[in-house]
């Protein structure tokens, strides 16, 4: 009965890491990391620069060797491969290259859905990506190059959703982008929230994430330092984890 119970709480999970590491050559960036993200909710990724957020999403893309596993919709491996977790919906959003700036908006879409899920036509998923981004609406034919840089991180985070994820997993969508931008974004991210879709923000905008996320966590080293609800999380308490000043005790 015991097992029967820890299965349907494990079969909840959309995301489960478990004591991960992941490595460039013989360097260790993140380190004995554990973490789930339940389906349907929303969970961040905190840190200073270098902390190891980007290199956790590459691991958990099938990008980097791994010691430890990871988990998605309860299938647990070592090593997933990219193009297989691409097909059973785990998509990633990366920092930079995330558009293709010669292809129109269009295309960018359209070649997104085709690595994906595909379980709605192209024009369905086009048609709830535009209605989530005004800004790209009446411009598919425009060369994603001439986008502004608001337009092309709307454009970015756009054919992570096209490819119909189950897991939608984002690297710092907010950079370099303006208050008002920022503010468009997290509204599309607390809408995506309530629509059942699992998210895990990378983040160093400490606002955009708790306003996006139920659950944060705070990396620093490659270290997780601090996990817990998003509103218990204070942004004084954030400064020093990220600084490492003492006191930072894990909670
Ligand atoms: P930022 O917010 O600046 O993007 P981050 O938290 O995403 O930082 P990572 O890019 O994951 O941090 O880097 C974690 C550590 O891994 C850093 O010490 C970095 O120097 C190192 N690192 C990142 N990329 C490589 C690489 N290709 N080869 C070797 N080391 C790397």
């Amino acid at each position: 009965m015991e097992s029967l119970v820890r299965e349907q709480i494990k079969s909840h999970e959309a995301l489960a890491v478990d004591r991960m590491s992941a490595y460039y050559g013989q360097a260790v960036a993140v380190r004995d990391v554990s973490f789930s993200v339940p389906v349907g909710a929303s969970v961040g990724i905190l840190g200073p620069n270098g902390a190891g957020k980007t290199t956790l999403l590459l691991a958990l893309a099938g990008h980097l060797p791994i010691t430890g596993s990871y988990s998605f919709n309860g299938v647990k491996r070592r090593q997933h491969r990219p193009s297989t977790l691409r097909r059973r919906g785990v998509a990633l959003v990366p920092q930079t290259h995330a558009v293709i700036a010669e292809m129109t908006i269009e295309r960018n879409l359209r070649a997104a859905w085709s690595t994906g899920t595909k379980d709605t036509s192209f024009a369905n998923a086009m048609g709830e990506v535009l209605e989530l981004f005004p800004a790209l609406r009446g411009r598919a034919a425009e060369l994603a190059g001439n986008l502004s840089g608001g337009q092309r991180q709307m454009l970015a985070v756009g054919r992570g959703l096209i490819s119909r994820p189950r897991v939608l997993m984002l690297d710092e969508p907010t950079a370099g982008l303006s208050p008002k931008l920022v503010n468009e974004l997290v509204e599309a991210l607390i809408t995506l929230r309530g629509s059942g879709l699992t998210v895990l923000l990378v983040e160093q905008n400490f606002s955009a994430a708790q306003r996006a996320c139920d659950r944060l966590h705070v990396l620093r080293d490659g270290t997780i330092r601090w996990s817990g609800a998003a509103e218990d999380l204070d942004r004084q308490t954030a400064g020093v984890l990220y600084t490492g000043e003492p006191n930072n005790e894990r909670k």
